[in-house]
């Protein structure tokens, strides 16, 4: 029995092995590891890509809407604690970024398809909202154009986590281009992955891109000239140069998981589990495939009996984790139930036909 592993990072990156050698080699020879040639040029294709004017390559996303938050922050005096609203379903680095920018993460509930429902934004509204932070979770966009109604109405700011989005639009426009700012991450498993940590911001606001890259930059305009207290958080140039040939196949890559996707849709008939948006939709990139069944953990177990590999994205909600335990009292039931039902199903840009097929034949034989 061939075992099906949830995301072979290994295979992905082969198939760029010469060009990621040579890029690498690149570098070593180079001697200039950080902010250097390769970053900048990162920095210009990524921005070019996502159709910004600005893109700041920062160590990871979890810095990238860290480094938004407190640049809005001292931009508009926001005070401490004051409040950014974020879904209660998502991977917890949107609500730490939050806090690390000593402001509040507030959490409100998903829609079914796991995105912050704009229809229950109003209630978590307070005083000290200062922004609303979307998630483009599993790589789906959020209802951008309702979003920024309700912050315009509110005098809000709209961020965007773009950390499972590259590529992602729809006919409002791109991931990345439809908010004051927007955070991406390059972890090795997203759909536009490093060979290690990176992420980046992208936004059209020069004056906000120019404070970020100093915070980035230890506060400093100019070396040893502090305006600020920042931090140190660079894209380095390994990154950037590995970055730079993998995102000559993210198109690729994205189309190819829509045509998983599809395929996924239309073999999958067990009435056990639902599934996620799409198939009929070609806006997102599926960076994570999210199944859903009441039976979920004895599905997982007939999956992994056939040697097939799942994950759940997210077992626990935001406001059920023990770092928020102050929010435990709080109820968000689709997010909840989210939690409970997600299978995420191996997809990707080297998972064959008749893997897919095979997955779907596993699923469909399922007995709860
Ligand atoms: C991956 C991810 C992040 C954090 O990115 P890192 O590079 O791992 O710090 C933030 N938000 C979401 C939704 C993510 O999936």
């Amino acid at each position: 029995m061939t075992r099906i592993p949830f995301l072979p990072l290994s295979d992905i990156n082969a198939r760029q092995a010469e060009a990621l050698q040579a890029a690498a080699y690149r570098v070593i020879a180079s001697g200039w590891y950080l902010r250097g040639t390769e970053t900048a040029a990162f920095e210009r294709k990524f921005a070019d890509y996502i159709g910004t004017s600005h893109c700041i390559g920062v160590a990871n996303g979890l810095d990238a809407l860290t480094l938004i938050f407190t640049a809005l922050k001292l931009r508009h005096q926001w005070a401490d604690g004051d409040e950014v609203v974020v879904p209660a379903m998502t991977f917890i680095a949107t609500a730490e970024a939050v806090e690390r920018a000593r402001l509040r993460p507030i959490f409100a509930e998903v829609t079914q398809e796991a995105l912050i429902d704009p229809t229950a934004l109003a209630a978590r509204l307070s005083e000290r909202t200062r922004a609303v932070c979307p998630v483009h979770l599993y790589g789906q966009m959020a209802d951008m154009s309702a979003i920024q109604t309700f912050a315009d109405a509110h005098g809000l700011l709209v961020v965007e986590d773009a950390a499972q989005a590259h590529g992602a639009q729809t006919a409002t426009g791109r991931a990345g281009t439809l908010s004051t700012a927007a955070a991406f991450s390059f972890y090795p498993g997203k759909n536009l992955g490093a060979l290690g940590d990176g992420g980046a911001v992208t936004t059209n606001d020069t004056e906000l891109a120019t404070l970020i890259r100093t915070l980035a930059n230890y506060g400093a305009e100019k070396k040893y000239h502090h305006h600020y207290s920042g931090i140190n958080s660079r894209l380095d140039e390994i990154q950037a140069a590995m970055l730079s040939v993998k995102l000559e196949k993210l198109d690729a890559d994205n189309a190819y998981r829509r045509r998983v996707a599809a395929q996924y849709a239309a073999e999958i008939t067990s009435p056990f589990v639902s599934l996620p948006y799409g198939g009929q939709s070609d806006s997102g990139v599926f960076h994570i495939y999210a199944l859903r069944s009441p039976h979920r953990d004895s599905l997982q177990q007939h999956l992994s009996q056939a040697g097939i590999e799942t994950l759940i994205h997210y077992p626990v909600p935001l406001h059920r984790q023990p770092a928020y335990s102050q929010a435990a009292t709080q109820s968000f039931p689709v997010a909840e139930q989210i939690a409970a039902e997600e299978l995420s199903l191996p997809i990707g840009p080297t998972l064959s036909t008749e893997s897919v097929h095979h997955i779907a034949q596993t699923i469909n034989s399922f007995r709860p």
